[in-house]
């Protein structure tokens, strides 16, 4: 089973006062920040339904026969919906889990068929007589189709079923499908509860965990991720090689290729993250807290120059290329050229331009 993680603890409670109360809701929305294990609540969440004699806590107990066939994978009670494989698309390397789980190519969005396929698995009689649970994930790649046919269900559960949505980008879902979910809102925990949990699983290591959970926004799971050597190597070779382009040394078309390599979006969250600290850095020059604090120094410099409004103006863009890289059928190194381009020569203009 997955690992319990300490800051789930009040949103487990409450969900279980819940379900002894009997007002366990069909819909849930577990929303928030990526890093804070969303989907590893989802599925103890899941698992703990599916049990035949769960746990005080209300945890699965890992014996019965519905936790050995939710642990093997084949539930029959137990559906998990991710954005289904597609040769075309880059590998997933997220923890799927349950029917259907393990190493797939994916593409980006969640479709119509799939949710059909799943409002009829809901529609079946129970086949151990508990719940029906179906686990969405990401549920903000469901597409328009495929959202406006999951309302019919979420209109009208049929029986004892669950739906677990999860969602780092719940803004993405349309409000009607919002509305009709209870939401479980996961905020980043205080640093008294994830720094101890960080350190102790990466102490020693060649990054302090306090530096590595700033630089994940305070996201334990992320903090973790980026313990590992290939990412913070990645992370500074990506610094660098931005300096370069800054500085005129490096063509901004050639670095690109670089910006393409590990995971897109979590290079990007990178860039971001830099673009707000250097603002930080121009509004106050010894700012108290960075997201990059490691990396002070280059900031320091990517800051000296430009004025205030271009720095903001280099924010927009970054958050925008972010979202466009992001969605379906983007050309990620097309608008990662047009960004690195526009940051390499466009102080005097000011103005980046991202084409669409
Ligand atoms: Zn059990």
């Amino acid at each position: 089973m997955d690992e319990s993680l300490p800051w789930h603890e009040p949103l487990w409670r409450q969900l279980q006062q819940r379900r002894a109360a009997g007002r366990l809701p069909h819909a849930l929305l577990l929303a928030g920040p990526a890093g804070l294990g969303k989907l590893i609540f989802a599925r103890r969440l899941a698992e703990a339904l599916l049990c035949e004699s769960p746990s005080v806590e209300g945890d699965a107990c890992g014996q019965c026969r519905g936790c050995r066939l939710f642990r093997a994978g084949s539930h029959p009670d137990y559906s998990v919906v991710q954005p289904e494989e597609d040769q075309n698309s880059s590998e997933d390397d997220s923890p799927a889990g349950g029917a259907g789980g393990g190493k797939k190519k994916k593409s980006k969005v969640i479709k119509i068929d799939q949710i059909r396929e799943l409002c009829a698995f809901l529609g079946h009689t129970t086949q151990y007589g508990g719940y029906k649970i179906a686990l969405l994930e990401p549920a903000d790649q469901l597409n328009v189709n495929a959202a406006n046919s999951l309302l019919k269900t979420l209109e009208e559960p049929p029986g004892a079923c669950v739906l677990l949505l999860v969602a780092a980008r719940p803004a993405r879902l349309p409000a009607t499908v919002r509305s009709r979910c209870q939401l479980i809102r996961f905020d980043r925990p205080p640093i008294t509860l994830a720094l101890p949990w960080l350190a102790a699983r990466v102490g020693g290591g060649l990054v302090e965990p306090a530096t590595l959970l700033d630089v994940a926004g305070g996201s334990p799971l992320a903090a973790l991720r980026y313990a590992d050597g290939d990412r913070w190597r990645r992370r500074r070779e990506l610094a660098e090689g931005y300096d370069q382009i800054l500085m005129g040394r490096l063509d901004p078309i050639q670095a690109a290729e670089q910006w393409t390599q590990g995971e897109l979006a979590e290079n990007l969250c990178w860039l971001i993250g830099w673009h707000t600290d250097l603002i930080r850095l121009k509004m106050n020059p010894a700012p108290h807290c960075l997201s990059h604090p490691d990396l002070r120094p280059l900031l320091r410099r990517w800051a000296a120059q430009p004025t205030p409004r271009v720095l903001f103006e280099r924010l927009d863009a970054a958050v925008r290329l972010h979202t466009l890289c992001t969605a379906a059928q983007a050309n990620a190194p097309l608008l990662l050229e047009a960004f690195l381009s526009e940051a390499a020569g466009g102080d005097e203009s000011g103005v980046p331009r991202t084409p669409v």
